[in-house]
């Protein structure tokens, strides 16, 4: 172990390595590659499909199973038109857009520096603001009558069932509603991987309280949600909460925090966390006409409240935890040569695959015992087997997708009833009992 050393890559080098390592290993590959590819649209593989579902029952499981305080929803994609002109993202949900009069690229205007095109030094256009919502056509008729948006944000779903929601929960102040689904934005300039792209999914929970509750509540939300991205073993000091300027805060927020992870290419936002104020409830009501308030039984009294957003990307947490976990140990090899050994130290609840099973050799009865094994481990969590290839490659593939325990059945199995554990991060190996192997596992994994 003391001869193994900490292999440090550079920002773009490290960048490139996740990128091919998500495509050689199946978390995510272009949308459409067969095609050319289709920009900024990613599918998530047979590992990247695991990461995700883990990022989002994580989320699930801490933010509405564990609280007696928030409930779900899960609101349909496509809204009454109206619920975009009411909640203000006809008008303003928009970027400012400049393009380069000589090779054509667009920038957001925000995101330039100086007046000449960042790619070829070329005179830009003046800005012009661009609306980021997509368009599409409801019913067999393509008129301006029959436009509806693709959600950009999970948020207005929720505002809109506030009352459905709370009568049925019977919730009383201060309680949350959460939801978890794919939103579309039409960014203007999409890029860096899976960090801005134009299809996602948002996490997204909105915190209705007392008004004059809201800034204490914020606090507290801002602690829970940092909490739970180091928890999930992000390193600490990767991860900070930043203040938004005033001139940076969205018309309808009081204040609002981002929490950002330093990517190798710097620092970025991975979720807001912002006091909405009584902002979309009171628009609603005024351009639906219904009531929005909540009654108060102790107080007498009609409320407006207040909401506290978390809103967090799943694709971009999934990105960063991907990026935290990913190393590389260099092992000096007995040929004087140095090995390098790439690994994702996920945390064991982010992991795809828990646990995989390697019979030594493919000599019966060894398969046969670790077939067993394997079949009654993933009744229980993701568990691979994978006889092919020597044990070294594949404590290596299972190094590289994360897998916390490599399970190998060898010629002693027979005698003994036991299986050697290999851990990922420190390498040390145990000799387990069969029998008692799950119950161990289980309990490493906190399930
Ligand atoms: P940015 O300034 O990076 O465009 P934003 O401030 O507009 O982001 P919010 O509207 O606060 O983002 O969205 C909440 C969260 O949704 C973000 O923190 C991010 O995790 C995720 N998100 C927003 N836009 C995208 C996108 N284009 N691709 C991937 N995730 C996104």
């Amino acid at each position: 172990m003391s001869k193994v050393k900490k292999k440090v890559t550079p920002g773009r080098e490290r960048m490139e390595k996740i990128v091919s390592l998500c495509k050689r290993r199946g978390f995510i590959f272009q949308s459409s590659e067969i095609y050319g590819g289709l920009n900024s649209c990613y599918d998530y593989g047979p590992m990247g499909v695991l990461l995700k579902n883990n990022v989002k029952n994580s989320w699930w499981k801490s933010n509405v199973q564990e609280r007696d305080d928030v409930v779900g929803l899960d609101s349909s994609i496509l809204m009454h038109p109206q619920v975009w002109v009411a909640s203000g993202h006809v008008e303003s949900f928009t970027d400012p857009m400049v393009d380069c009069k000589e090779c054509k690229l667009r920038f957001r205007a925000d995101h330039v520096e100086g007046d000449k095109c960042p790619e070829c030094g070329g005179e830009l256009t003046d800005a012009r603001l661009f609306n980021l919502m997509f368009k599409t056509f409801m019913g067999a008729v393509e008129d301006t009558s029959s436009v509806v948006h693709l959600r950009p944000e999970t948020a207005q779903g929720i505002f809109v069932n506030f009352k459905n929601v709370q009568t049925v929960s019977r919730k009383k102040l201060p309680f949350g509603i959460a939801q978890i689904g794919k939103a579309f934005r039409n960014e203007i300039t999409p890029g860096k991987f899976t960090f801005r792209t134009r299809e996602f999914e948002m996490m997204e929970l909105e915190y209705f309280t007392y008004p004059e509750q809201s800034e204490e509540c914020h606090q507290k939300w801002l602690e829970t949600r940092m909490k739970w991205y180091a928890d999930l073993g992000i390193k600490k000091e990767k991860l900070r909460l930043r203040r938004h300027e005033d001139d940076e805060l969205a018309h309808y927020a009081l204040s609002c925090y981002d929490v950002e992870y330093e990517f190798p290419w710097g620092w970025s936002e991975l979720e807001g966390i912002a006091n909405r104020t009584d902002y979309d409830l009171k628009a609603h009501e005024k351009d639906s006409g219904k009531d929005m308030k909540f009654f108060d039984e102790e107080r007498k009294e009609h409320i407006a409240p207040f909401v506290i957003e978390p809103s967090a990307g799943v694709d971009r947490s999934a990105l960063a935890f991907l990026v935290d976990a990913y190393d590389e140990d260099e092992t000096p090899t007995a040929k004087g040569g140095i090995d390098v050994r790439t690994v994702l130290r996920f945390s064991n609840k982010l992991a795809p695959i828990k646990a995989a099973v390697l019979p030594l050799s493919k000599k019966e009865p060894l398969p046969e015992i670790a077939e067993k094994i394997y079949k009654d481990l993933r009744k229980d969590f993701y568990t691979d087997y994978d006889i092919k290839g020597s044990i070294g490659k594949r404590y290596r593939r299972q190094d590289e997708v994360g897998t916390p325990f490599c399970i190998t059945v060898d010629f002693d199995t027979i005698e003994d009833n036991a299986v050697t554990v290999r851990f990922r991060d420190t390498l040390v190996q145990e000799r387990i009992p069969i029998e008692e192997l799950k119950g161990k596992l289980k309990n490493l994994l906190e399930l």
